[in-house]
């Protein structure tokens, strides 16, 4: 308080006190002390009122207040760029305008709604919040002793939730054994220590330790080394850190790690540079896709697959590095598999270059066959037993059913924090509205239960939230994808929720069509997931599945990515490479030959290949840009119809997915209405998404329609990064950055120039045909020509749903077709 406010409460203090001296001869002293609290308490409540609405010391009314705040917020924002907690960003104000959004004043961006949530409610009512605090206190005590009496907690279930699930237990599997478990008074001791000191001793529980020595030695004896551990017994975050210990960094030479997954990269960098103390990005760093998070100083390196891949091209021989270790091996990704055979390769003329693959499976034996017999280094587990439950009847819907099952735990379960896989991103924001619906004002019925997502698109900084130790009375859940199947390892997991499905890859040789479909997973990722229960205590596993399904409907094990997909990308970078005989190059599981003939056609028909199968020029400058084939060719063609400044944009706003668009589960109509805002004139998915590119940098200050609320902001800053080096690989092969603003065609030209074998036509019905390998598709209910029907169109990508449906779709003249790809499509007369 100023010191005049100050003397106004003092003032204010003293009336009140006269009054009541006045009040006192009527009344009890009881009665006095009611009524002056709630004398005091209406006048703070004026006070608050009062001042809540003064803005750089103007009073405003509400709504010109809550856009001056809005504004503040937004420009915050952007310099900024965004804080971890700004997910909330997300939540939709409650006066949203019908009409798509006329009456601006009306709306205001969602850091301002957080702050009268928040804060304001709180100034307003303190007395209220601090009773809801208590009781949620209280409630939180009770619980964890009713817990421990199941008969109690199943009926404070029923009393809080409707739904239940009959789950049938059917199986324990069996735990390790393990000696080097530490005893209760050592636990407490490492518990009271801190900091990289706490890390250090940590460091040295995890089930890899006592091996160090023996590990090391074998990497000395041997140049290839299989290696096989439980998942999180710290095969990734250890041995690149032991082998730096051991000298192997000598010289600036890194030790270079790939995973398969992006998040992984980056969540294990960031933990190896904790337990190191340094800089994340100096002597450990990651390199992704479109982010290179390294330095000269880096010695330790994680990386994608697909990176080192693209490494090889700069650097044939590795030569900066003096031990790759190829981790996860077992997911067998398509890049992983690709590296299997260059680094094979290169070990033969690279003596001094060490080799470790890495695995969380036991089928090593196939490794070390493929790697001329390597020796295969064991990681004794660690794993205690865990419960499988199954359902006993079928779940129609697997969303909802693991929605009831993570509250049926929450509510029933002794403490321990719940890992739920999901198969990506929509379904986690699907499952995380809900939990969070479904607990609102429950407050002290339950305890806390608290929500982590994890998917590739998630932000770095939210990342990490998963890590976070859970707080005493209260649960974690994490909401993941397959990455928290073997890739992550989250310590306190004791319940697994495994709806049994996941998004895959699926190819068909013969039309060359590609799409994602959710698939069930096999026996093996089953038996995986569960395991994660079981890593810190005995655990259990809760199958949205029969025991029946499980034992008749899963496949035993995944099929290798390299035998279901479209392989146009790595034939692109092993011919970029010099290898031209693919047939023979030495695949661990060859794929099918029509797969590798499909995509020398694909590449033929790009122009990125000549008819003797040799890289042309095109090919050459497409195999410089880190993307799909035929996204690169779209941008090399760009340059002939002069519009490389939109195509770029364009490609950074495909490679940033789906993420782009929100559509809140309770505000899916408003969501769809600002986006239908940047499909005026029936322009096409691609055009909007250039609309949204381009205003990304100027919806902050001017509110477009809507929009501010429903385009995440993240994803629109990942967007420019990666279009800025897009536009540094344009100058690399010399494609001069240029602009066509009004010229729609040649941007359509250009799309079309890279996605002609993605074109289909009208048919009587309103579905779709695809040109060459005809088959029947439509157009996805979010693109916004799905309700203009065009008669020709061009799309992105194909996602198999309930239906097969083309993603991101734009329309076209059939006769550019034959124009830019006379050799793949002739007119018919
Ligand atoms: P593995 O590769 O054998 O599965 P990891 O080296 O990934 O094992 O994990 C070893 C330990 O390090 C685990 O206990 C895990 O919880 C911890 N860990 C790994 N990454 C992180 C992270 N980003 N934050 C906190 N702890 C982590
Ligand atoms: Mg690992």
């Amino acid at each position: 308080l100023t010191k005049k406010e100050e003397g106004e409460m003092i003032r204010r203090a003293n009336a009140l006190e006269n009054d009541g001296i006045d009040t006192l001869r009527k009344v009890s002293r009881q009665e006095y002390l009611k009524k002056r609290e709630q004398k005091k308490v209406e006048e703070l409540r004026d006070e608050v009122l009062d001042n809540l609405y003064m803005f750089d010391g103007v009073k405003l009314t509400e709504t010109e207040y809550q856009d001056q705040r809005n504004k503040v917020e937004l420009v915050k924002l952007l310099e900024k760029s965004v804080q971890p907690d700004d997910i909330n960003e997300y939540r939709m104000p409650e006066a949203y305008d019908q009409e798509g959004g006329v009456n601006q004043d009306k709306r205001f961006a969602v850091a301002i709604q957080r702050y009268r949530d928040d804060g304001a409610a709180e100034k307003m009512n303190p007395h209220g919040e601090q009773d809801a605090w208590e009781d949620h206190q209280i409630g939180k005590a009770k619980l964890s002793f009713g817990s421990k009496n199941k008969k109690q907690a199943s009926d404070d279930y029923q009393f809080v939730f409707e739904d239940q699930i009959d789950f049938i237990k059917a199986s324990v599997m069996d735990g390790d054994k393990f000696d080097n478990d530490l005893s209760p008074d050592a636990l407490e001791e490492l518990e009271a220590k801190t900091g990289l000191e706490k890390l250090q001793e940590d460091r040295k529980t995890l089930p890899i330790y006592p091996y160090r020595e023996q590990l090391l030695q074998a990497v000395k004896d041997y140049q290839v080394l299989v290696i096989v551990g439980e998942t999180g017994s710290g095969k990734t975050t250890q041995i690149p850190q032991y082998l730096h210990e051991a000298g192997y960094t000598k010289l600036g030479k890194v030790v270079g790690c790939t995973q398969p997954r992006r998040v992984a990269a980056m969540s294990v960098a960031a933990r190896v540079s904790q337990e190191m103390g340094v800089k994340l990005g100096h002597e450990v760093g990651y390199s992704i896709r479109f982010e290179d998070n390294t330095s000269e100083k880096t010695i330790i390196k994680y990386m994608t697959d697909g990176m080192l891949l693209r490494e090889f091209l700069g650097e044939p021989d590795l030569a900066s590095y003096s031990v790759i270790m190829v981790d996860e091996a077992h997911e067998r990704t398509l890049s992983t598999d690709i590296l299997f055979g260059l680094v094979k390769d290169i070990s033969r003329f690279r003596p001094d270059l060490k080799l470790l693959i890495s695995s969380a499976t036991l089928d090593a034996e196939k490794f070390s066959d493929y790697f001329d017999s390597a020796p295969i280094f064991k990681i004794p587990g660690r794993r205690y037993p865990v419960e499988i439950h199954y359902t006993r009847a079928p779940e129609a819907d697997y969303l909802d059913a693991a929605i009831v099952t993570v509250l049926q735990i929450h509510v029933t379960q002794s403490p321990g924090d719940i890992l739920v896989f999901f198969t990506g991103q929509e379904e986690i924001e699907t499952a995380e509205e809900t939990l969070k619906h479904r607990t609102k004002g429950l407050g002290t019925k339950i305890a806390e239960l608290i929500i982590c997502p994890i998917y590739a698109n998630l932000p770095t900084e939210l990342q990490a939230k998963i890590f976070e130790p859970t707080p005493e009375g209260a649960r974690k859940v994490v909401l993941a994808t397959n990455i928290a199947e073997t890739s992550l390892t989250i310590d306190g997991i004791k319940y697994v929720i495994d709806p049994g499905f996941c998004k895959m890859k699926s190819y068909n040789p013969r039309t060359g069509m590609e799409s994602l479909l959710v698939t069930p997973v096999s026996k093996a990722s089953a038996m995986q997931r569960a395991g994660r229960s079981g890593r810190t205590g005995p655990g259990m596993c809760f199958r949205l599945y029969t025991a029946y399904n499980y034992h008749h409907d899963l496949d035993d094990n995944t099929v290798p990515e390299i035998q279901r997909t479209n392989l146009a990308s790595v034939v692109l970078s092993l011919k970029s490479l010099g290898i031209h005989d693919l047939l023979n190059f030495d695949f661990m599981d060859p794929p099918p030959s029509e797969a590798l003939l499909k995509a020398l056609e694909l590449l033929f028909a790009l122009n990125a290949l000549n008819k003797h199968g040799e890289l042309t020029k095109v090919g050459r400058r497409m195999a410089e840009f880190p993307l799909d084939p035929m996204q690169a060719k779209m941008i090399v063609a760009s340059d002939k119809y002069k519009c490389s400044d939109e195509i770029i944009s364009i490609a950074a706003m495909l490679s940033i997915g789906n993420s782009i668009f929100y559509r809140p589960k309770d505000k899916q109509v408003h969501a769809d209405n600002a986006r239908m805002n940047f499909h005026t004139g029936n322009v096409g998915d691609h055009m909007a998404l250039l609309k949204v590119g381009r205003m990304g940098a100027l919806w902050l200050y001017i509110p477009y329609r809507g929009l501010s609320v429903f385009v995440a902001v993240r994803s629109m800053k990942r967007a420019r990064d990666i279009r800025d080096q897009l536009e540094g690989l344009l100058e690399r092969v010399e494609i001069e950055l240029s602009s066509s603003p009004n010229e729609l065609d040649a941007v359509k030209k250009s799309i079309t120039s890279g996605f002609f074998p993605h074109s289909a036509r009208l048919q009587k019905n309103g579905s779709y045909r695809t040109v060459k390998h005809p088959q029947t598709v439509h157009i996805h209910p979010s693109s916004g020509l799905a309700q203009v029907l065009p008669r020709w169109v061009v799309y992105h990508e194909l996602v198999l749903t309930t239906k097969e449906y083309m993603r991101q779709v734009t329309e076209l003249k059939p006769d550019w077709l034959v124009e830019i790809a006379p050799h793949y499509y002739q007119l018919k007369d």
